[in-house]
């Protein structure tokens, strides 16, 4: 018999780019999920694992926090909470289980088209729109780079026509979305995909052996895909 407190809780993407592939991952390793509920917490029928649905940017602190067990995030999203953590003096805890094979992507300076770009250099002084202002300033530190970051928390890929930043740093897969806002990518900071994350005080035994019994599973399923 498990109580209520030893059932695993997982943490997914509510809607989004990884909810679909998050979900397959826990299906096909068995989980018997009920797709059709729209709750925020989905119990697993088959398996003593409820799932909770969430924003994204949720689910590292959910994890960090201990208030989920595992969570399946974007590192991108992963190392910016990790490194405003840090920096804000709070835990930041965690372990890596599995990078999964979904969720690539990466992230990217941008410039607009008909700019003259010669390298990193080249953005000393300017003005730089991104959602990821921790991952863009180390990636600045690092290359001896002075420039501003505006924060934005959407519509990044306007910033330089509304006359916003003479630069963005965002999210890339096909390059489709910079060229229909007239930008050209010209660094790559951070290559990312969905990580399987577990919290670092995991202890309990039940949990532990359920997770056992879960984690090769989860290794099949990615070599099935292969
Ligand atoms: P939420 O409503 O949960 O906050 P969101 O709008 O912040 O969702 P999505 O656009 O669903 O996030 O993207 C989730 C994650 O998918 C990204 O953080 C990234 O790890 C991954 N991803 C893969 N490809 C892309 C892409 N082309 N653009 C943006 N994100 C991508
Ligand atoms: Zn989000």
């Amino acid at each position: 018999v498990t109580n209520e407190s030893q059932r695993l809780r997982i943490a997914i993407q509510k809607s989004g780019r990884l909810s679909q592939e998050s979900q397959a991952l826990l299906t096909s390793c068995g989980l018997k999920i009920n797709l059709r509920e729209q709750r925020l917490i989905a119990h697993v029928e088959n398996m003593p694992i409820d799932l909770l649905r969430v924003r994204d940017d949720d689910i590292p602190g959910l994890v960090m926090d201990g208030v989920c067990d595992l969570g399946i995030i974007g590192e991108n999203v992963l190392e910016e909470m990790s490194l405003q953590r840090q920096l804000d003096n709070e835990t930041y805890d965690y372990t890596v289980l599995a990078r999964l094979d979904f969720g690539g992507c990466r992230l990217s300076i941008a410039v607009p088209q008909e700019e003259n770009y010669g390298g990193v250099k080249n953005l000393e002084g300017k003005t730089i729109a991104t959602t990821y202002p921790r991952l863009l300033n180390r990636y600045l530190k690092q290359n001896g780079v002075n420039a501003r970051i505006v924060n934005l928390k959407g519509s990044v890929e306007v910033a330089p026509r509304a006359g916003l930043a003479d630069a963005i740093c965002d999210l890339v897969s096909t390059g489709a979305t910079l060229e229909a806002n007239g930008l050209k990518e010209v660094e790559v900071i951070y290559r990312s995909k969905a990580v399987l994350i577990q919290r670092r005080d995991l202890t309990d035994s039940t949990q532990l052996k359920l997770l056992k019994k879960l984690m090769p599973r989860i290794q099949g399923v990615m070599q099935a895909n292969e």
